[in-house]
């Protein structure tokens, strides 16, 4: 029997309606940007196993420093214990996250590092004895699937089963170059009314929401807006983390640095689970007490895994080297150029790019959609492409380390699924 027919009688997969969608791809192996099924197929992995391996699958950087830590010290508990590879994590990271961050909690996987996140705005405040019980986060934001994290995440009609047991979360819209005074009239309604403890937000591109982006200068204001406010912000760069955006991190490119910062996906370069939640001084003295109920009682039995972090400083070095760097301008060329011809396309409504990530929304109407999401998917799949749309939305979240070829195809291929539309 094939990988994928076992595979039915046992296993329930992530965000899936196994009615609807009862096929999966076997994978047995991957190396670089090449993801290989059970049949021996090749997909140009273009999402980047959702945006985590971007030095490439099986990095011989990487596999050959966590190998050799695996020898040497495999799992420790974290609660008074520490171990090299958790310190020199945390150096390399203060090193290249904004300037005012200053301490770092581990756990193991990106909604927890949101939910942290909440759990520090909120006792953040009820330390220093200010009631503040609401949080602000866009209409249209992705924050995870545990609770905190489904309640700052847009309103989607997966979540209602969970809505009555929500956190108190006032929403915005996501600024689009025409709504700032409104966003700020709203955000001036809502503290009127409301003691908000923090805002939520993915800075410059929403992944979930099919690759939404928006402009720094927007939500500097916003931020500023925060500040002013004593509202704590909670910047989740889960998915915009590690060069993505063309800077280390999205919050790079605006002035005003978040309290709080959320990290998972490309932090361990696609091979173990883990996560970050990073934050100031300011919010770590709020801890910093005689008083032990004033501690940040929050803990993972994985928490700062020696193999993860390990993974997580050898990716860190290769996103700082030259090699890595010249790849991710490279990609940011390219997909300028293909941008400008692909938006001459008759079924392409709009482009846009941040960084590394590229996305075209296909101009069709919603009573055609159907199933033209799973139609492109199959289409590039039997193409040996792995893209996954979002909706009408395509993009590109390719690997750093993708070729030229390799990117030209990702790009033919796409036009192609346009050209049949
Ligand atoms: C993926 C993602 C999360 C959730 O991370 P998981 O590791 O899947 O729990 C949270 N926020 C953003 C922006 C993400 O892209």
């Amino acid at each position: 029997m094939s990988l994928k027919e076992r595979d039915k009688k046992h296993i329930w997969h992530p965000l899936t309606q196994h009615k609807l969608h009862p096929e999966t791809t076997a994978i047995i192996k991957a190396s670089g940007c090449i993801l290989t099924d059970e049949n021996e197929n090749e997909y140009i992995d273009a999402i980047a196993s959702w945006y985590t391996c971007m030095y490439g699958h099986c990095n011989p950087h990487i596999t050959h420093r966590v190998s050799e830590q695996m020898q040497q010290l495999d799992q420790v508990v974290f609660s008074g214990f520490t171990h090299e590879p958790a310190v020199q994590l945390s150096e390399a990271l203060i090193a290249i996250l904004p300037d005012n961050q200053n301490k770092i909690f581990f756990s193991d996987n990106g909604s927890t590092s949101v939910e942290i996140g909440i759990k520090m705005a909120l006792q953040y405040h009820f330390n220093n004895n200010d009631q503040r019980n609401v949080l602000i986060a866009f209409e249209d934001g992705f924050h995870g699937d545990t609770f905190g994290a489904m309640s700052v995440s847009g309103l989607s009609v997966y979540n209602g089963p969970f809505e009555e047991f929500f956190l108190d979360v006032k929403r915005i819209p996501t600024p689009n170059g025409k709504n700032h005074d409104f966003i700020l009239k709203a955000l001036e309604a809502i503290i009127a009314n409301h003691n908000v403890a923090g805002f939520v937000y993915e800075p410059l591109v929403q992944g979930a929401a099919a690759m939404k982006m928006h402009d720094a200068k927007d939500l500097e204001a916003i931020l500023r807006f925060c500040k002013s406010n004593q509202i704590i912000t909670v910047a989740d760069e889960v998915m915009t983390g590690f060069g993505k955006t063309g800077k280390y991190f999205a919050s790079d490119h605006m002035e005003s640095k978040p309290d709080i910062i959320c990290l998972s996906k490309a932090l361990t370069a696609g091979l173990l689970p883990m996560a970050i939640t990073s934050c100031s001084q300011e919010i770590y003295n709020a801890f910093y007490s005689d008083e032990i109920s004033k501690g940040l009682f929050h803990g993972h039995t994985y928490s700062a895994n020696p193999l993860a972090c390990t993974a997580a400083l050898a990716g860190i070095e290769l996103l700082r080297s030259d090699d890595i760097q010249t790849h991710i301008h490279r990609i940011i060329r390219s997909h300028k150029q293909f941008a400008k011809h692909i938006q001459e396309h008759p079924k392409v409504a709009s482009v846009r790019q941040t960084g590394i990530i590229f996305a075209l929304d296909i101009d069709i109407k919603m009573e055609r959609y159907g199933n033209l999401r799973d139609k492109l998917f199959n289409f590039f799949m039997d193409n040996g492409v792995c893209l996954r749309p979002l909706g009408n939305t395509i993009y590109i979240l390719a690997p750093y380390v993708i070729s030229d070829e390799q990117l030209q195809k990702v790009y033919r291929v796409i036009e192609e699924a346009l050209d049949n539309l």
